[in-house]
């Protein structure tokens, strides 16, 4: 479904990214590891077209989203669209406060209205329409008696939820979370992870930047260590975990044990 190939990204003078290549299969949940400021935000960003890469090719199901060689994939008109294919949770939620729960999420889907021909709505009942399908996303995330809250009448756990279901409202190809719970103390990161675990079950294409290894081994299908702008190892999380192959791997993951 995604395929990333010889992704480089400077910030000035600093290689922040120096050859990301990967590929993900529909379905799949790739954890990102790695240790603080080897890159892992910076190439969500990349994906999410919020920093324009200076070099490579971005692939979903097969359509160009961009090839560096390919002026006409670099145009900016064209960002808005091609970010539809990807969602991105935050570590800090990014809700907008003066809304409530569920019209955080309404408005999500109201921009997919917008942008999406093929989304099918009815265009007479498209508020109530958009009502439903935005409740019934909070349902899932277990929200059902705080549809009506603003987001500082909600736990950290609680908001991290909403914006899951904002991102989900979006209908994305592929789910993006950077940090997830590093924001959340134990108790909520316990709850967002569990939520994480059920769209995993659900088959749903994800890729999740964390620190959490014990969740990233257990949940992902495919797991890569960054350091230092390169990929240095990536594979099924029982050989990252307990067979890597690199030293510098070794070191990092012995810093969480
Ligand atoms: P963390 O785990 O701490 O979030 P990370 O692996 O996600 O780290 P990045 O946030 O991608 O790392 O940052 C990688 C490097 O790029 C850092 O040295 C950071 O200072 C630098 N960097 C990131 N964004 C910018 C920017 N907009 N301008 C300049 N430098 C940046």
């Amino acid at each position: 479904i995604l395929e990333v190939e010889h992704i480089k990204k400077k910030f000035g003078k600093t290689d922040v990214l120096k050859d990301i290549s990967f590929s993900l299969e529909q379905g799949e949940v790739l954890s990102i590891i790695g240790s603080s400021g080897s890159g892992k935000t910076t190439l969500l960003r990349c994906l999410n077209f919020l920093e324009m890469p200076d070099n490579g090719v971005i692939r979903v199901k097969d359509e160009i989203l961009l090839d560096t060689d390919k002026p006409e994939t670099l145009k900016e008109s064209e960002v808005r669209k091609k970010r539809l294919h990807f969602g991105l949770v935050f570590q800090s939620f990014n809700l907008f406060p003066q809304y409530t729960a569920l019209q955080n999420v309404m408005l999500a889907r109201e921009l997919l209205a917008k942008e999406r021909p093929d989304f099918k709505v009815n265009k007479k009942n498209i508020l109530d329409e958009i009502r439903v399908q935005a409740e019934e996303l909070l349902r899932q995330m277990g929200l059902e008696e705080r549809m009506n809250n603003y987001p500082h009448q909600l736990s950290g756990g609680q908001c991290q939820r909403v914006a899951i279901a904002r991102a989900l409202a979006l209908q994305p190809d592929i789910l993006c979370f950077d940090e997830p719970t590093s924001a959340l103390d134990p108790e909520l990161t316990g709850e967002v992870l569990k939520v994480l675990r059920n769209l995993a079950d659900k088959k749903t294409t994800m890729i999740i930047v964390t620190h959490e290894m014990a969740f990233a081994k257990d949940v992902a299908s495919q797991v890569i260590f960054m350091d230092d702008g390169y990929i240095l190892e990536q594979g099924r999380p029982d050989q990252v975990f307990d067979n890597p192959k690199m030293e510098r791997t070794k070191q990092f993951l012995s810093s969480y044990s």
